[in-house]
């Protein structure tokens, strides 16, 4: 699905286009380079990343399970630069619990794409209210964008942070509470 052949093609054009010269020796292999990067980089689009909610583990449980600072590596899909950050993403079970590492992988497929922030958290929180079927969750992402601050100085440092909430924390204020400082503990 992914066709590296043809992003290689359009690099050089960029390349063209900025006004370098595609062959000169240190730009000879970038475009085969961005392309491999890029195919790592927006590698969730060919997978549905709910998947990896199917290998869960009916415990009974019903507390609340918190997984802070998941690393979130992904594209603004507006300017196709990095934002990076990191992820807490929280839920209260209706009986089944999710791996960690499956939490790790649900942030990544959605962020191995060109996104937006706001919908990846929505994404995330979605996956573990419907496809695992918690009861509540609550995810929170705190973010650094390079098409901010690499193109304006005086957002540098800035960190945007976005929230998504489902079923048990959309109705509870004190849930909410509660898993955020658990999250400000940690920072
Ligand atoms: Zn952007």
């Amino acid at each position: 699905m992914f066709d590296e052949p043809r992003v290689a093609r359009a690099v050089r054009e960029i390349l063209h286009a900025i006004g370098e010269d595609p062959e000169r020796e240190g730009l000879q292999e970038t475009p085969e380079r961005v392309a491999g990067a890029y195919a790592k980089l927006f590698s969730g689009l060919g997978e549905d990343p709910a998947r990896h909610l199917e290998v869960a583990f009916d415990e009974g449980a019903r507390d609340l399970v918190l997984i802070r600072d998941l690393p979130v590596c992904s594209v603004c899909e507006h300017h196709l630069l990095p934002f990076i950050g990191k992820a807490h993403v929280g839920y209260v079970p209706e009986g089944r619990i999710a791996g960690f590492s499956e939490l790790a992988r649900l942030v990544e497929g959605y962020a191995r794409r060109p996104q937006i922030q706001e919908r990846l958290t929505a994404q995330v929180a979605d996956a573990l209210h419907d496809a695992l079927g918690a009861a509540g969750s609550m995810v929170v992402i705190e973010a650094t964008h390079s098409c901010m601050t690499m193109r304006y100085a005086e957002t540098t440092g800035s960190v945007a942070v976005t929230s998504a909430a489902r079923g048990a924390f959309e109705e509870d204020a004190a849930r909410r509470a509660e898993v955020l400082s658990l999250i400000r503990r940690g920072t």
